[in-house]
């Protein structure tokens, strides 16, 4: 399953992979321009994230 998301702080997209795997799994993943938060999990489906489109970092 591939899916569109755009960090809601900085507007970088990404693109987001899914995948399944046959242990449970607790992690997440967090944009790499501004560090918000993209997704977390905690089960046997994981994510993968694409930067697809850099967004501005949001000014201090
Ligand atoms: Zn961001």
């Amino acid at each position: 399953m591939i899916r569109k998301h755009v960090c809601p702080t900085c507007e970088s997209e990404y693109e987001l992979t899914s995948a399944h795997v046959p242990v449970r799994d607790k992690d997440s993943i967090s944009c790499q321009i501004c560090g918000t938060e993209i997704i977390s999990w905690n089960g046997s489906r994981i994510w993968d994230a694409k930067l697809l489109k850099r967004g501005e970092p949001p000014s201090p």
